[in-house]
């Protein structure tokens, strides 16, 4: 599940939220429901100042990869790779 991504380390939820919110998580879970978005959203606005210049720096969009055609080859099943309960 974790082949392929772009940092080796293992990560563990610290039972508190990532996105920053400071709200207690359920065991196992690093974001509350949807909160991973936010926090993606975040980091892409203020890293990359949008999501265009984000798929390019990363060798996506028009004249790179195809980020559907590459999710698609992550999770050939079409199963979600994370577990949000
Ligand atoms: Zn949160």
């Amino acid at each position: 599940m974790e082949s392929g991504m772009l940092s080796s380390k293992r990560l563990l939820p610290t039972g508190e939220c990532w996105c920053g919110c400071g709200a207690e998580t359920s065991i196992g879970s690093f974001f509350l429901p949807g909160h991973d978005k936010v926090a993606e959203a975040a980091v892409i606005s203020v890293e990359y100042g949008g999501a265009p210049r984000f798929l390019v720096q990363h060798g996506y969009g028009p004249e790179g990869k195809n980020p559907r055609q590459e999710m698609a080859k992550l999770r050939p099943d079409g199963r979600r790779g994370r577990r949000s309960r």
